[in-house]
């Protein structure tokens, strides 16, 4: 009678199942295919580019909360980069980057992301809503794979 490994020629180092070598070459390979999976998602990023994201949430920037600039702020808006008054009222993003009002409002009007540091604010665009979900997901799927391997593998 031939045994498992005679038959996938293949090297027995223990007595059960199949070797370390054999699931650390099938996990590699699983890895790769999920490697290649995320990479194909990414070529599909149509929204990477600034003119095709879509505007923010009508809503959300109704909702943007109003800051008052104090009396020792030394700052200045981002876009404008004109300083801020004592007591000018200023619009803050939740990633609190602050502008003038006059200087974000139509800036958000046309994409949904904070000119200094690139923080997306939901949208009303649901095909756009629904690739983000996606894509998250995606890398969530990607990051627990890579912990299981990590955990079995290391
Ligand atoms: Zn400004
Ligand atoms: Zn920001």
């Amino acid at each position: 009678m031939t045994s498992y490994f005679d038959e996938h020629d293949c090297e027995e180092t223990n007595g059960s199942g199949p070797d370390a070598n054999t699931l650390l070459r099938w996990a590699r390979l699983l890895r790769n295919d999920i490697q290649a999976f995320v990479a194909s998602f990414d070529g599909r990023d149509i929204f990477d580019e600034e003119r095709t994201r879509p505007p923010a949430s009508k809503d959300v920037v109704a909702k943007l909360p109003d800051k008052v600039v104090g009396r020792y702020e030394d700052s200045r808006c981002p876009v404008c980069l004109v300083g801020y008054g004592l007591g000018e009222t200023c619009k803050q993003l939740p990633c609190k980057h602050n502008f003038h009002p006059g200087c974000i409002l139509p800036w958000l009007a046309k994409t949904n992301t904070c000119p200094v540091c690139r923080h997306e604010l939901p949208t009303d665009d649901e095909e756009y809503e629904e690739f983000r979900r996606e894509k998250a997901r995606a890398q969530q799927r990607a990051f627990e794979r890579e912990s299981l391997h990590s955990a079995m593998f290391t």
